[in-house]
């Protein structure tokens, strides 16, 4: 039997609802974006990110920068939006060029406007259990394991990646939530012998067919984060094939790309909240 799609973009629908109906009530809501060059799948998240942010009644400020930008000119205006009271969430796409440090740009964001959640302070308090802001991804894929009622605690759940903004929080997430978790990575030995253990697979690598349905427990929940473009179009990270033996499956497009611009809405909005009430609020 074909497993269940976690439909993303249905949850999203409803998350970005409740998002502009609390938008309504706080009133004027500030998110700034920057853009550094003109990488084309930067440029279409972030027209995405607009798009999501002003439909969802918030105030959008959208800064472009050419490439040849200087690491203390970024610095500058990351410093310039922390003090700027119109600006209440402020992300600044990654990838940046390489001779920008993303590490400092990170650590110059006010952790309090960090809609992203990669400030060391917020990842910080993630590790130790007591999220802030949480990258809006990880957010994004628990919220559907939740709404299809998959079992976390005790499960055990496997997390292809490691990234900041993905890999390391969502295992930080599963954690909290009481699964078992294991992390692989580029260096993981027999990486199928981990996989056909999980209950909850999380897959979040950028390279399609890493997982294929061989390695995937009878019955699980598989979460697919990769964008791949192909020839063939954006595929996943996971070989369709999967779908026969997975319990739950999200599908690419239409699964974790919803959620994560549904739950960077929901951080802006926290972000907004932590402004006003001059403190964070730890995330429930
Ligand atoms: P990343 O920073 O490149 O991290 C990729 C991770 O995969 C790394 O931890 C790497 O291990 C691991 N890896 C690479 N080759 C592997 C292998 N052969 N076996 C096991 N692990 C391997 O990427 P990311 O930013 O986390 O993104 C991952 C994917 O998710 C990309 O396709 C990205 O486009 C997609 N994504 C989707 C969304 C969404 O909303 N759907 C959001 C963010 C990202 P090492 O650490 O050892 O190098």
């Amino acid at each position: 039997m074909a497993a269940t799609t976690m439909d993303g973009a249905v949850l999203a629908a409803k998350v970005r609802a409740r998002v502009a109906e609390e938008v309504r009530g706080l009133g004027d809501v500030g998110l700034m974006t920057v853009l550094v060059g003109e990488d084309p799948a930067s440029e279409i998240y972030i027209r995405r990110k607009h798009e999501a942010a002003a439909a969802a009644g918030f105030r959008t400020i959208d800064r472009r920068e050419p490439a040849s930008l200087s690491d203390a000119d970024l610095l500058a205006l990351v410093d310039e939006a922390n003090r700027d009271d119109a600006v209440d969430a402020l992300l600044v796409q990654l990838p940046l060029p390489g001779h920008i440090d993303e590490e400092r740009v990170a650590r110059a964001l006010d952790p309090a406007k960090d809609v992203d959640g990669l400030h060391p302070l917020n990842a910080g308090e993630l590790a130790l259990g007591r999220p802030t802001v949480v990258p809006a991804t990880a957010v994004g894929i628990l919220a559907l394991l939740r709404e299809y009622e998959v079992e976390l605690e005790g499960a055990r759940a496997v997390v292809i990646g490691r990234s900041a903004i993905v890999g390391k929080p969502t295992a930080q997430l599963l954690l909290a939530a009481n699964a078992t978790v294991t992390t692989c990575h580029s260096r993981t030995r027999d990486l199928a012998a981990h996989t056909r253990e999980a209950d909850v697979l999380v897959v979040a690598v950028g390279r399609p067919a890493i997982v294929t349905a061989d390695m995937v427990k009878p019955g699980a929940a598989v979460v697919d984060v990769g964008m791949n473009r192909t020839e063939s179009g954006l595929v996943g990270d996971v070989d369709p094939g999967a779908v026969d033996v997975a319990g739950l499956i999200t599908p690419v497009p239409g699964g974790v790309g919803p959620m994560t611009i549904a739950c960077l809405l929901e951080n802006a909005l926290r972000c907004a909240r932590f402004r006003r009430a001059g403190a964070f609020i730890p995330a429930s």
